[in-house]
């Protein structure tokens, strides 16, 4: 996987304010880290889930698409 270094920032952005979210139990959503669209209902811990947006399994959990895409 290839990112520009703005995609990726923007990424783990969306992907830290998930966690964050996810951590006070007011949402449930994991991230697509192909095309940056949020996926409801993922478990904190999933892991190359099928996107509904573009397909690929690429939906990781807020936590875990923070840690795939190695930090900010
Ligand atoms: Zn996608």
């Amino acid at each position: 996987m290839a990112y520009t270094a703005d995609k990726r920032m923007e990424l783990c952005n969306t992907a830290m304010a998930l966690a964050e979210q996810n951590l006070f139990g007011t949402s449930n959503d994991g991230l697509c880290i192909q095309c940056g669209s949020i996926q409801g209902g993922c478990e904190p811990d999933a892991r190359k889930h099928k996107c509904e947006d573009c397909n690929e399994y690429a939906v990781y959990g807020a936590e875990e698409a923070v840690m795939v895409l190695g930090l900010c």
